[in-house]
């Protein structure tokens, strides 16, 4: 949960100035209401010293019933220990209440949000989606009309709700093969290994609008198994959608490839932090400046770089494509030595896509293999 603070969205503010000087300030942010108090305890500490205050003055909504006595007890006598003098305060006070004017100067002024509406937010706030409340947004209003939804990773239209936004979704909500899958407690077996036919191939990076991908000109594939796979393309996911006993890395790279006869077969790299890559740079260094428009690369790029240097290890289970249309009978090699990726290169990835990772399905019984 992202720390949200009440102070820049404050609503109403009612100061009395008397023999305590008591100043309260209600918050009207949804954000800030919603988050229980208990579950940012640091958050809270950060910001009290800066205002040199007793915590009630810039208290978030959901602190106000918690702990009054305990606050008000506790906090005069830290006050006066760090010397701040009243006129100080009333600067502060004053400082902050520009700030917030500056702020909501544009504003229509909100009345204090009682405990009681909070379940009739919009859902496009919550994660993941409540069906029920999904179907009172006007996405899912259109969408049960007739009209074309298109599905997030977050929101009304977010992997919960993927199934029910069109015919042809519905396995996302229906299948029991799905991916991505939480790997663990897989089969310890000697695996044939992939056969990689990668070279140098032209290729264009679009930014799709959930992630940057990279479409490659015929030439390269994989044999595994007897079956040849064409690779098509390749994109990230922010964090890692499949997890390794339960751990999720900070990216992960999806080769797709696929067979004469349509079947897909994707290929999965962990991206760990360390080392910089110099094929995940060439991608960035390609990036489109809009979105859905393709940028052609002037150098060619050797997917074989994104691969580890140990091959031959690898998971693999049956499950699905992670998006929409979530299409099952897909072939799944999750390499088990992961490859890094700088801090700086998952930094420019996160400011496009800060999390486009569908969450882990069930497995259901599902056979994994695990390549010794
Ligand atoms: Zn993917």
């Amino acid at each position: 949960m992202m720390p949200t603070f009440a102070f820049p969205r404050l609503t109403v503010l009612a100061l009395a100035c008397a023999a305590g000087c008591a100043l309260s300030l209600t918050s009207g942010s949804v954000r800030a209401a919603e988050a229980p108090a208990e579950t940012e305890p640091a958050a809270s500490k950060s910001i009290r010293p800066t205002l040199s205050k007793p915590p009630q003055f810039f208290q978030r909504k959901g602190e106000q019933a918690k702990e009054p006595g305990k606050d008000s007890a506790k906090a005069p006598a830290k006050s006066e220990a760090q010397g701040v003098s009243m006129s100080e305060l009333a600067d502060l006070i004053d400082q902050k209440i520009s700030e917030v004017a500056a702020k909501r100067a544009a504003a229509p002024v909100v009345k204090v949000t009682p405990p009681a509406s909070r379940a009739k937010r919009p859902a496009a706030v919550k994660a993941p989606v409540d069906v029920a409340l999904a179907s009172q947004d006007p996405l899912q209003q259109r969408l049960l009309n007739g009209r074309d939804v298109d599905w997030a990773y977050s929101g009304a239209t977010g992997p919960d709700a993927w199934g029910q936004l069109k015919p042809a979704y519905r396995l996302c909500m229906l299948g029991k093969r799905q991916s991505p899958i939480d790997i663990r407690d897989g089969l310890p077996v000697h695996l044939d290994p992939i056969q990689f036919d990668y070279r140098p191939t032209r290729f264009r990076v679009i930014d799709t609008g959930r992630t940057v991908e990279v479409k490659f000109d015929l030439g390269n594939s994989i044999t595994v198994m007897g079956q040849r796979y064409e690779l098509v393309a390749m994109h990230f996911h922010r964090p890692s959608e499949e997890r390794v006993n339960g751990r999720a890395y900070p990216m992960s790279a999806h080769l797709l490839h696929k067979s004469p006869a349509g079947q897909h077969a994707v290929v999965a790299v962990l991206l760990d932090q360390g080392e910089s890559q110099p094929l995940i740079q060439q991608v960035w260094n390609n990036l489109p400046l809009e979105k859905h428009q393709e940028q052609l690369a002037q150098a060619p790029m050797d997917p074989s770089q994104i691969l580890p240097a140990q091959r031959a290890q690898y998971y693999t289970y049956m499950g699905s494509l992670t998006t929409p249309p979530c299409t099952e009978n897909v072939l799944w090699m999750v390499m088990k030595q992961p490859v890094t990726v700088s801090i700086d290169q998952i930094d420019i990835f996160h400011r496009l896509y800060p999390m486009n990772a569908r969450p882990v399905q069930p497995t259901s019984g599902r056979l994994i293999k695990e390549g010794l």
